[in-house]
């Protein structure tokens, strides 16, 4: 039952199974992919996820970015805080998926499509290295008709907070503008993440039609390096591009642009414009113990979930970003992009 009252935050994106196994160079080379990277699946890739099931031991774990991010800000937040929306198959792993959100407390608004399966993403790991191919079937068919119906269309009205991942850019523009003039109309936060580097490479247009409704700006250092350069503008230092993202143009005037790229272990940039001009500065991460690191899947969407939880909750940039590292470094000393029980507070 969806909470009469709404949720706070609301998600949107592609909902995907990961498909987790360990390979080699050969299996690289096989499917003709890079050690680290994402990418959408094309016709050579159909193979790789059988190949991954039955020859590499790989583990079914519920992914997919955003959907990580809403668990994640779902963990640091007071129950029936987040709903998640996307579009899904007519299958057991759609099950699978609705249940890991409904343990994880994230109330989910699936379309479900009575064609394609649900999607997937087929994670190849080579030692530190992560290449994921997405399969997006289902999570291709989201529709704004879904987002439009009055039941779901009051779960929007009433969420004070949106966060939608870069990743649907490939699918429904329209919805996620949608979200985001709800946003901007009504001076609530637009949160968004550029996802990949192929989001800015080929979906710039899509991206640029966003953007000037985006309040925060999330992405990794090569999401941000692939925006400077499918934008043409020859910076490459982190904290110039942040600093020129921050002066895009922006509807919501009442708010200012905020610019935050994380980069692995290195500090978290951030820029902010202000009326006495654009403010940089750097957070450093939670350290931990090389030792105690299992798994750095999911680690901005995990990082994602804790910085909007705080956004939520009202709390200052600071203390947004302290909390994303926080969650980002307990989400890496699991499997997956999961989070530890039971539940650790902030
Ligand atoms: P993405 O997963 O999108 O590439 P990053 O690699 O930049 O994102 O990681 C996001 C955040 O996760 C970092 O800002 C940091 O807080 C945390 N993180 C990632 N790797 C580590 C690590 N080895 N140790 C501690 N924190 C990490
Ligand atoms: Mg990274
Ligand atoms: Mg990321």
């Amino acid at each position: 039952m969806a909470a009469p009252q709404g949720y706070p935050l609301l998600c949107l994106e592609n909902p995907l199974l990961d498909i987790q196994g360990v390979g080699d160079e050969a299996m690289l080379e096989k499917y003709g992919v890079k050690a680290n990277d994402a990418i959408l699946a094309e016709e050579k890739h159909m193979g790789l996820y059988e190949d991954l099931l039955q020859n590499h031991d790989a583990k079914l774990i519920a992914g997919g970015a955003a959907q990580n991010t809403a668990r994640g800000a779902q963990y640091m937040l007071p129950e029936n805080s987040v709903v998640y929306i996307g579009c899904v198959g007519k299958d057991k792993y759609a099950d699978i998926l609705k249940e890991t959100c409904e343990k994880a407390g994230v109330h989910t608004e699936y379309r479900v499509d009575e064609v394609q399966p649900t999607g997937k993403c087929g994670v190849i790991i080579t030692g530190h290295n992560r290449s994921m191919i997405t399969h997006l079937a289902a999570a291709n068919e989201y529709k704004i008709e879904h987002l439009k119906q009055p039941h779901i269309w009051a779960l929007v009205e009433k969420a004070q907070v949106y966060y939608v991942g870069g990743y649907h850019l490939t699918v429904s523009v329209p919805a996620v503008l949608a979200l985001a003039e709800e946003a901007a109309t009504n001076n609530k936060p637009f949160v968004f993440s550029l996802s990949a580097p192929f989001i800015p490479q080929f979906f710039k247009d899509q991206l640029d039609s966003v953007i000037p409704y985006v309040d925060y700006l999330i992405g990794n250092e090569t999401e941000a390096l692939a925006f400077s350069e499918s934008h043409g503008w020859g910076l490459t230092d982190i904290a110039e591009i942040a600093k020129k993202l921050t002066t895009l143009e922006k509807k919501n005037t009442q708010r200012p642009r905020i610019v935050i790229v994380t980069q692995g272990t290195l500090p978290t940039v951030t820029a902010v414009s202000t009326a006495s001009g654009i403010e940089t500065k750097e957070y450093p991460v939670h350290e931990i113990p090389k030792e105690k690191i299992n798994d750095t899947t999911g680690a901005g969407d995990a990082f994602a979930g804790g910085f909007v939880a705080g956004i939520v909750q009202g709390k200052s940039l600071e203390e947004s970003i302290d909390q994303g590292q926080w969650l980002a470094s307990l989400s890496i000393q699991e499997l997956g992009p999961s989070f530890p029980f039971p539940k650790q507070t902030y």
